[in-house]
């Protein structure tokens, strides 16, 4: 039997049917559409808004959520779907974990049925966008010190506060906003357009360019008293999405780590140095190799998560493993890539740097390293090392 070097272990033969045709749809996808764009979008630092619909017909966007429009896949699917998409950039995965974990899946887990009416079906489709606020100017690891807070007034609410580094932020018809009450922590949806809401885009980011990250900002906003995901109280609720999020990192990861890998395999086969292609060089070769063994892994390792929630026996704790473990090889993988391309490594012809520096978003969004270390470490330790 050959061995194919894109798929050493025939992790293929591990997916069903479904889950194979899901994935090679979204691969031809990405092919079709992310790829012939991609340096430009990255390059002019803008996300293409009018791909949302087209993402939407594939049935991606809360893809695996049930009803309302959604497709109701398996756990499997949806990160095969990150995988596929982060292949080609972060930000269309960003893209695409925030509309349908961050944004749809709380309103589908906690909001009413007139909220979920409201926004699952137009979002779904990529008609409407959502965006998470959690993170603040001044709070990031540590967002249960929020200061964005939602007060009473009458029946009404009332929302003052700041969110920063909210994709998708600029572009969101309803921004899902976490603010402090005297009830503790609760989730409002806030619809572009309220009075006393506004946004505004970063730029100069090195890192996720084809991506919209934006400020929140909320002065006096008046909220009716149905704004407020009923659902839940306390952190349990972003903390929830968080976990859906980074489920789909897992797989995402390994996704930008197969390009880089796949670009320098065969560019160390073509490039010649020295009278012969570097792929000859047993050094070249060393990194390939350690290139191929993290990303075997780290595949497996997603599947296994994946069918771990499927059965419904993963924990916050299981995710935070994947997270740290396949973000931090990816980028090792994406690092190693670029010296095998040289200097053509540090262009946008080739996706490695791209990836590379997408990656240190990756690396900090959905919980930095650091802290998924502490929450393993307090895991195996039973000792709590965050303050
Ligand atoms: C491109 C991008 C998109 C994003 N999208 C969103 C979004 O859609 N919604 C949203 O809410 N947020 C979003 N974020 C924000 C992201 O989640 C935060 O950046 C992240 O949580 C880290 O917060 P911080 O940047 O404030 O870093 P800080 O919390 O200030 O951390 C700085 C450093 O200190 C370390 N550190 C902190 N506490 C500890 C500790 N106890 N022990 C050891 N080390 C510690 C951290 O690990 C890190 O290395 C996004 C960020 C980026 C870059």
């Amino acid at each position: 039997m050959s061995i194919d070097a894109l798929d050493f272990l025939g992790v293929d033969r591990l997916l069903t049917d479904e889950e194979r045709m899901i994935r090679d749809t979204v691969r031809k996808f990405v092919g079709d559409r992310v790829m012939p764009g991609i340096e430009k979008w990255f390059e002019a630092g803008e996300f293409p808004n009018e791909i949302a619909t087209e993402i939407g017909e594939l049935g991606l966007l809360g893809m695996h959520l049930e009803g309302y429009g959604c497709a109701g896949t398996n756990a499997v699917s949806y990160g095969l779907a990150c995988l596929e998409l982060e292949a080609g950039d972060t930000g269309f995965r960003s893209f695409v974990s925030v509309q349908g974990s961050l944004a749809m899946f709380p309103i589908y887990t906690y909001g009413s049925e007139e909220q979920k009416d409201e926004w699952l079906p137009r979002m779904a489709t990529g008609e409407a966008i959502g965006c998470f606020g959690l993170t603040e100017p001044d709070r990031g690891s540590d967002p249960s010190n929020m200061r964005t807070n939602a007060k009473r007034a009458g029946s009404d609410w009332v929302l003052n506060g700041n969110k920063m580094w909210i994709t998708n932020g600029g572009i969101a018809d309803v921004a899902l906003v976490w603010a402090q009450t005297d009830d503790g922590v609760r989730g409002f949806l806030v619809p572009r357009g309220t009075k006393g809401f506004a946004t505004r885009d970063i730029h100069r980011k090195l890192s996720l360019r084809a991506s919209v990250t934006s400020e929140l900002i909320l002065d006096d906003v008046h909220l009716p008293e149905d704004a407020v995901l009923p659902g839940v109280k306390g952190m349990k609720g972003p903390l929830s999405c968080l976990s859906e999020a980074r489920f789909g990192i897992i797989f995402g990861a390994m996704g930008a780590a197969r390009a880089c890998y796949e670009s320098a395999l065969e560019y160390s086969k073509t490039r010649e140095q020295f009278g012969k292609p570097i792929g000859a060089f047993q050094l070249t070769q060393a990194k390939l190799v350690n290139m191929l063994l993290e990303l075997e892994k780290g595949t497996l390792l997603a599947l296994h998560l994946g069918r771990m929630k499927d059965s419904g026996s993963i924990t916050p704790q299981h995710v935070s493993f994947g997270k740290l473990n396949n973000v931090r090889e990816a980028l090792a993988i994406a690092r190693e890539a670029r010296t095998i391309l040289g200097a053509n490594g540090i262009t946008l012809e080739y996706p490695v740097i791209r990836h590379a520096n997408n990656l240190e978003s990756v690396l900090t969004y959905e919980g930095t390293s650091e802290i998924h270390t502490l929450i393993l470490g307090e895991t195996i330790t039973g000792l709590k090392a965050f303050s």
